[in-house]
């Protein structure tokens, strides 16, 4: 438990707050860079029949690594085309928790706790997160832009009652991770809901089946978006815009930005803190009212009427409960004579 504060994931997301923006700069400037020097990209054209297999490139479709066949730009395709069907310009917090990869929902749940409105201008909010245990930065950068916003600010009435469509409305996002740049930016492209830079190199290594959606940065947000603190926020930023038509950046104070944390952090292991999708929350309310229902029926069940017959079989039932005790050792054979003899 002597972990020093700049080891712990948690404690790092806020080090350096007020740099935090410019290290985001810094981060999309320089993967920018990146790409544009990325040779080995499988650029629209070439998906789209003019690929010179001279190229050598390769992908993992099928399973397995090998130089991309022709057969294999004809399944890049029709994922392509079955993606663009699916999205029509945004997409919302829920669609995006219900589309997500298994995988992606439990790292999020496991590592990644922390998610704070630092800045907005306008609808765009940038978000930081705490980053995984294994990573070599302290924090994520997750921007999110939402898509209903300037509706909101022009809407009459109270912003705390229009933060809700906002944020359960169309949004677009992006982080600055590796899983989001190499496995999902292609496909938020495709689906219309990418607020980075765009990417036109299909996945053909690391996602050729343009699987899942979002990565555990983006996940926690979206989950975040539904309780009561971060929808505050949103409120203030309506509230902030209407005031203010200048579009400045709104930055958050340190001290609310710990408070956030520290709430969250407290709400950790609330159920409505978990990331899940649409049934498996159901299948989790359908449990806890099964639960609820035994417990209920065990409870009323001295009211009913007590024959000799009820009270024998009720003695069946503990003398064979306590032998499976006592055959699996947690009741001594002397607790068992003992239990038994008081029974009569
Ligand atoms: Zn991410």
């Amino acid at each position: 438990m002597a972990s020093k504060p700049s080891s712990n994931p948690l404690a790092r997301v806020l080090t350096n707050y007020r740099g935090a923006n410019r290290e985001a700069a810094g981060r999309y400037l320089g993967e920018l860079a990146n790409r544009q020097r990325a040779a080995r990209i499988l650029n629209p054209t070439e998906v789209g029949g003019e690929y010179d297999a001279g190229r050598l490139l390769t992908t993992t479709m099928g399973g397995h690594l090998h130089a991309i066949t022709h057969e294999d730009l004809r399944t890049f395709r029709q994922n392509v085309q079955l993606l663009g069907k699916r999205f029509r310009g945004g997409i919302t917090a829920k669609a995006i928790i219900d589309l997500s990869l298994p995988e992606d929902r439990e790292r999020a749940n496991r590592e990644i706790k922390t998610a704070v409105p630092m800045q907005s201008i306008g609808g765009r909010v940038h978000f930081i997160t705490n980053a995984g245990p294994k990573s070599d930065v302290a924090r994520h950068h997750v921007h999110v832009e939402f898509l209903t916003f300037s509706a909101a600010v022009s809407s009459p009435g109270p912003a705390a009652d229009l933060v809700k469509p906002v944020v359960s409305g169309a949004l677009k996002f992006d982080c600055d991770c590796g899983r989001h740049t190499y496995w999902y930016r292609y496909i938020a492209t495709v689906g219309k809901y990418n607020s980075g830079r765009d990417e036109t190199g299909f996945p053909k290594i690391r996602n050729p089946n343009l699987r899942g959606v979002a990565c555990k940065h983006i996940l926690r947000v979206m989950q975040q978006l539904s309780m009561p603190i971060i929808k505050q926020q949103i409120a203030r930023m309506i509230e902030n815009a209407r005031e203010n038509l200048d579009k400045r950046p709104k930055v958050l104070s340190k001290k609310q930005a710990e408070q956030i944390a520290e709430q969250q952090r407290a709400q950790e292991t609330w159920k409505r803190s978990k990331v899940e999708t649409t049934s498996e929350k159901r299948q989790r309310l359908a449990q806890a009212r099964a639960v609820a229902a035994v417990v209920e029926r065990a409870r009323a069940a001295p009211a009913g009427k007590v024959t000799p017959r009820s009270v024998e079989s009720a003695k069946k039932q503990f003398v064979q409960k306590a032998k499976t005790l006592a055959a699996m050792g947690v009741l001594s054979p002397k607790q068992l004579q003992t239990m038994l003899a008081k029974l009569g």
